[in-house]
């Protein structure tokens, strides 16, 4: 579904480089949970920006399906992007606006009549079990409830894809399993392919089928999780 081909970000700071990504090249299957494992500083955040073309990669090629993105149009890139919902470990919730008014707000900037995108928001809410905080604020939510209503929010336009950026860490042990389990569902009931980047073991373990493991901006291994990790 995605393919990544031997992809190079390099940084230039003060007239020096920083490869953050290196040569790296990847298959994302559609269906999937795919993990991207390493630790702070390994490239997953500048992977996952050539991915969702918040950066242009220095040299490679980012395939999603036949569609050459290097080669894309705006207008596919936007057709593109709308295929991607995005959560990340800080949430990004508006503070000014209710649970439900969050959920609603990427569909009325895609040009959905109000009425119509606080039905779909509602349906949303329930769907990831917080319906009942619809008129709270996010600074009422704890950190698991927040984290439901970004999940609704990135779900809101119907992405082909979720990138979990760090979506747990800043979770405890138990919301994030409980986060894990939603994202698993979502994954199984709705078909929705999961990218999870993340320095957590156990969240690979928990929910991945497959994993790349990153280190000094290259894939060092890469297979299903059993195969990398709980082989002898
Ligand atoms: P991770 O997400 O695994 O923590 P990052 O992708 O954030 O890793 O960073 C990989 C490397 O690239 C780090 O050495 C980081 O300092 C560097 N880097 C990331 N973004 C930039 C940038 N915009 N400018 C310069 N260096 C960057
Ligand atoms: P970093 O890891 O370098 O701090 P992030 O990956 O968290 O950066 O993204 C930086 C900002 O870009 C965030 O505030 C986020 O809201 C925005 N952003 C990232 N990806 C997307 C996306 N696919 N769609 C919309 N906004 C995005």
């Amino acid at each position: 579904m995605i393919r990544l081909e031997h992809v190079t970000k390099k940084f230039k700071t003060k007239g020096n480089e920083v490869i953050a990504v290196n040569d790296v090249s990847l298959d994302i299957n559609k269906g999937e949970i795919f993990g991207i494992i390493g630790f702070s500083g390994a490239g997953k955040s500048t992977l996952v920006r050539c991915i969702n073309l918040l950066e242009v990669p220095t040299s490679g090629a980012v395939y999603f399906e036949d569609t050459d993105l290097m080669k894309a149009d705006k207008k596919e890139l936007r057709a593109y992007r709308q295929k991607i919902g995005m959560i990340f470990q800080q949430f990004n919730l508006l503070a000014q606006r209710t649970v439900l008014d969050n959920v609603c707000y990427p569909l009325e900037v895609a040009g959905m009549k109000k009425k119509e995108a606080r039905e779909r928001a509602g349906e949303l809410l329930e769907l990831v079990g917080i319906a009942d905080k619809a008129e709270a604020y996010p600074s009422q939510l704890s950190g698991g409830q927040k984290q439901r209503v970004a999940i609704a929010r990135a779900l809101s336009t119907n992405p082909e894809v979720l990138l979990c950026d760090e979506a747990t860490s800043a979770l405890d042990p138990i919301t994030t399993r409980s986060i894990l389990e939603l994202l698993k569902n979502i994954n199984k009931n709705m078909g929705v392919t999961i990218i999870v980047i993340t320095h957590e073991m156990k969240v690979v373990e928990q929910i991945c089928d497959r994993v790349a493991i990153m280190s000094k901006g290259s894939v060092e291994e890469e297979g299903t999780v059993q195969s990398v990790f709980l082989s002898p």
